[in-house]
C-alpha cells in the first residue's frame, strides 16, 4: 500500500477559508495521486469554522476534525494535530493558503528520496508591512545567533517523517515552538523553496502582543543567553563602580568638590534600568519554569469528528469510485 500522508492544519476563525482550503488540498493531493488524510484542528474558533469542518468530515472520510475547547494558539493547535496524525509522514501547513499546497508533492518526493524533515523556505515574504518584515528579520537573526537553530526564512510549513515526528512528540515542554523544536531534533533534513502567497480572506491572526510572546517563548525555550547577559552586564557594572568609587574617594580625601549631581542622576538611571531589565529577564525564565512545573496539558480536545469508514453509505462509496 502506498504511504499515508497526514496533512495537519490549524484553523482559527477562517470561515469560508476552510472550504477553499479543503478543496484546494483535495485537488493538489488527488492530482499527485497521494493517499492522504486531512487533520483539521479548530483552535476554538468563534465563527462557523467547526461546522464547516464537520461537514467536510461527513462528506469525505479522509478528513478528520479536532476541536480544541478554546483558543489555545497556533502552536498547541499544531501539536494537537500532530498527536492525532496517523500518517507515515506528516505535513504541517497554514489553513489560510499562504503556504502553497502545490509544494506538498515535491516535499513528499524529498521524503521518498530519504529526508526526514523537509522545510519549505520562503523565496519572498509578502503580506506583511515593513515593520513586520523588519521585525521578523531582526528576530530571526537574533534567534539564529543565540540558539544555533536556523530560523532565517523558515516557515512552519514542514514535512516530518514518522521517526522525526515521534522524536518531536517526545519533547515535553509546555510552550512548544514548532519551528524551533522541529529543527532541534536534528534528523536528515532538506529544504524546498516556496512562494508565500498573500492571505486569502481575513487578516493575519497575529497581534503585536502575540508575536512578542512567541518571540519570548522561542528565546526562553532555546537559550539561556539572556541570563548570561545579565551576569555579564552586572560584571561590567562592578568594574565600573570600582573605578567610580575610587575616583570619588580620592576626591573626598582631597576635600574636593561637592558638585556631581548629573553624574549621580545618570548612574542611578542607568543602574535602575539594568536592574529592572535584569529582573525582567529572570522573571521570564521564572515564568517559564512555573508554567512547566504546573504541568497542565498543552491543549484540551472538546470534540472530534471523523467518520468511520463503515458508516459511509454504500451509495456515497459507489459515487466516489
Ligand atoms: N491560527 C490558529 N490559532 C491562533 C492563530 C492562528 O490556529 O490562535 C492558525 C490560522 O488559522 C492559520 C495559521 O494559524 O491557519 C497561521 O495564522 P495567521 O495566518 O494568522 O499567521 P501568519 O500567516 O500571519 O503568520
Ligand atoms: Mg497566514
Amino acid at each position: 500500500m502506498s504511504p499515508l500522508v497526514s496533512v495537519v492544519a490549524p484553523i482559527y476563525n477562517e470561515g469560508p477559508g476552510v472550504d477553499r482550503f479543503v478543496h484546494r488540498l483535495g485537488q493538489v493531493l488527488g492530482e499527485a495521486g497521494l493517499r492522504y488524510e486531512l487533520v483539521l484542528v479548530d483552535d476554538g474558533s468563534a465563527d462557523d469554522s467547526w461546522v464547516r469542518i464537520v461537514q467536510h468530515t461527513l462528506a469525505d472520510d479522509r478528513v478528520r476534525g479536532i476541536q480544541l475547547s478554546r483558543n489555545f494558539g497556533k502552536e498547541p493547535a499544531v501539536l494537537a494535530g500532530l498527536e492525532h496524525a496517523a500518517g507515515d509522514v506528516v505535513v504541517v501547513i497554514d489553513s489560510d493558503l499562504q503556504h502553497p499546497p502545490s509544494a506538498i508533492p515535491a516535499m513528499v518526493q524529498r521524503w521518498r528520496d530519504g529526508a526526514h524533515v523537509v522545510e519549505a523556505v520562503k523565496r519572498n515574504r509578502t503580506g506583511q508591512g515593513l515593520i513586520g518584515r523588519l521585525g521578523g528579520r531582526l528576530f530571526n537573526r537574533a534567534f539564529t545567533g543565540l540558539t544555533k537553530v536556523d530560523l532565517v526564512n523558515a516557515t512552519d510549513f514542514r514535512l516530518l517523517s514518522r521517526p522525526a515526528l515521534d522524536a518531536l512528540l517526545l519533547l515535553p515542554e509546555h510552550s512548544s515552538f514548532f519551528r524551533g523544536t522541529s529543527s532541534w531534533i536534528g534528523f536528515r533534513r532538506t529544504t524546498v523553496e516556496v512562494d508565500i502567497d498573500q492571505r486569502e480572506g481575513g487578516a493575519s491572526r497575529w497581534t503585536f502582543g502575540a508575536l512578542f510572546r512567541l518571540a519570548v517563548n522561542g528565546l526562553t525555550s532555546f537559550t539561556s543567553a539572556p541570563l548570561h547577559l545579565v551576569t555579564l552586564v552586572g560584571l561590567a557594572f562592578a568594574g565600573f563602580s570600582v573605578l567610580l568609587g575610587a575616583q570619588t574617594l580620592i576626591r573626598w580625601v582631597r576635600g574636593g568638590s561637592l558638585a556631581g549631581f548629573p553624574t549621580v542622576i545618570l548612574v542611578l538611571l542607568v543602574m535602575g534600568t539594568f536592574v529592572l531589565l535584569g529582573l525582567g529577564v529572570i522573571g521570564e525564565y521564572l515564568a517559564r519554569i512555573h508554567e512547566e512545573v504546573r504541568g497542565r496539558p498543552r491543549y484540551l480536545v472538546q470534540e472530534k469528528s471523523a467518520r468511520a469508514v463503515a458508516e459511509v453509505p454504500e451509495q456515497l462509496v459507489a459515487d466516489r469510485k
